[in-house]
């Protein structure tokens, strides 16, 4: 049975509504629409089935980082499969690609962050982190050391433990989460702080805040603390100043490890190929990475580990001399070799100082839109932004979410010709680091046009 759904669009519709079982499924919507068949992309540009050319405003899922359809990526990645696509990393086998993108990310990675653990994408580098630090404080004689701080609105992924680390709580609703372990901070929410509490005070009342749940639940108890440096999914969240430096002095002074979750701001999406040290001056523990690390074109993910670590984590064991962890895919040869040439290509063709020079000119942009009656606040930076909608300004009253107000001008826009991320109230931003003055220019126009249709 051959089956090619490029060419028969009612054929894919018919698959796709019989057998897919779509991500994040609104199963009521589905089964009313077809759904978008997105067949071609080249730089931030994405093309359907149909021929309709859309603006790619998201990057696919904030991971297309050097553009669609990149030749020479392309080529590479054919090169490699025609050699060898796969073969284990388990014991003593490696392959060159595996070897050398580690390399490559110890070299970007700040500080010791020196030995690299692959998988196929952040949620599973996130489970990995998670059973490395407690791998780590077993063999430290601390077994006690296992509760997790996470943060509300924080998305770590969709597995079983990287979903429960995920602090967006609506997402939870009808699983069985392995949550008893995890405490969720208060996100760091500037624009919805809590009331009494000025601009220059809330960072240290989230640090306060941090700390006594610190004391509460007892620094024995406390693994690591996970976060990501800006929350994506949750909102395109920009902490206060400082504060990502006070929380890990905090984790420092406890003992508390910190993993950073850089899954999207890694790769230049910041305008830096690693942002924790280069821009929130921090160092983790653990760096983990995915999306941007293969800018998408395969499944690749990462975890790097400190020096320290490692060397904890390595020490021989009497009961079980082995390190019982890995997956078929870590350090799949084609994976890792689309990794390093995409690194290459980013930074080769300074996507970095790309992204350094037109994301203020794209923010500026975007907050001209916060003269619209609903636009409550524009936010993020360079190349990873949101507008969030209010009903009113004042009061920062948020849209019902029966109105689903993102997802109407999510819609509007996609008449448009423009592709936004609806998260509830808010779109977010996220283009390929392909997009140039023109791609803004039209992004904030489409934009204008969908919330004032919308309206
Ligand atoms: N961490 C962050 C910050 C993410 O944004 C995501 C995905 O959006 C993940 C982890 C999970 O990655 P994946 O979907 O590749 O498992």
């Amino acid at each position: 049975k051959s089956l090619n759904p490029n060419q028969d669009l009612e054929l894919t519709w018919r698959n796709d509504k019989n057998h897919v079982i779509h991500p994040y499924a609104n199963f009521e919507n589905f089964s009313k629409e077809g759904s978008t068949v997105y067949a071609k992309g080249h730089r931030h540009f994405i093309y359907d089935q149909q021929g309709q050319k859309y603006l790619d405003g998201i990057a696919g899922l904030w991971c297309v980082n050097i553009g669609h359809g990149n030749e020479e990526l392309a080529a590479h990645i054919g090169e490699q499969a025609r050699n060898l696509a796969y073969y284990n990393t388990f014991e003593d086998s490696t392959s060159p690609s595996a070897a050398n993108l580690a390399a490559k990310l110890a070299s970007l990675c700040p500080g010791t962050l020196n030995h690299v653990f692959f998988g196929t994408g952040g949620s599973m580098a996130n489970d990995t982190a998670i059973k490395m630090v407690h791998y780590y404080f077993n063999m430290l004689g601390k077994p006690k050391k296992k509760k997790i701080l996470s943060r509300n609105l924080g998305y770590h992924g969709s597995t079983y433990l990287a979903h429960a680390l995920t602090g967006i709580a609506s997402t939870h609703i009808g699983f069985d989460l392995p949550k008893d372990d995890i405490t969720y901070l208060s996100t760091p929410y500037p624009y919805r702080k809590p009331e009494g509490i000025d601009s220059h005070s809330y960072c240290d009342y989230l640090i306060d805040e941090m700390e006594t749940k610190i004391i509460e639940i007892g620094a024995d108890n406390i693994a690591c603390f996970i976060a990501e440096p800006i929350m994506g999914a949750g909102g395109v969240i920009v902490a206060p100043e400082g504060y990502l430096g006070k929380a890990y002095a905090l984790c420092k002074k406890y003992e508390i490890l910190t993993i950073a979750d850089e899954v999207v701001t890694a790769f230049g999406r910041l305008g830096k190929m690693i942002t924790s040290k280069e821009m929130f001056k921090v160092q983790p523990d653990i760096m983990v990475l995915a999306k941007g690390l293969s800018s998408g074109y395969v499944p690749l993910g990462a975890t790097v580990i400190s020096s320290a670590m490692h060397e904890v984590i390595s020490r021989p064991k009497a009961d079980n001399p082995y390190f019982s962890h890995g997956f078929t895919y870590s350090g799949h040869a084609l994976a890792c070799a689309t990794g390093l040439k995409n690194i290459e290509i980013l930074e080769r063709d300074g996507f970095c100082e790309h992204v350094n020079k037109w994301g203020p000119y794209f923010k500026e942009q975007l907050t001209t839109l916060e003269d619209l009656p609903i636009v409550g606040e524009v936010r993020g930076s360079h190349f990873m932004l949101a507008l969030e909608y209010v009903t009113d300004k004042k009061t920062k009253t948020s849209f019902p979410m029966e109105v689903n107000i993102g997802k109407r001008i999510y819609t509007a826009s996609k008449k448009r010709g423009l592709i936004i991320r609806p998260i509830g109230p808010l779109n977010v931003l996220s283009p390929p680091l392909t997009y140039d003055k023109d791609a803004i220019d039209e992004t904030i126009g489409i934009l204008k046009d969908s919330i004032l249709e919308t309206v």
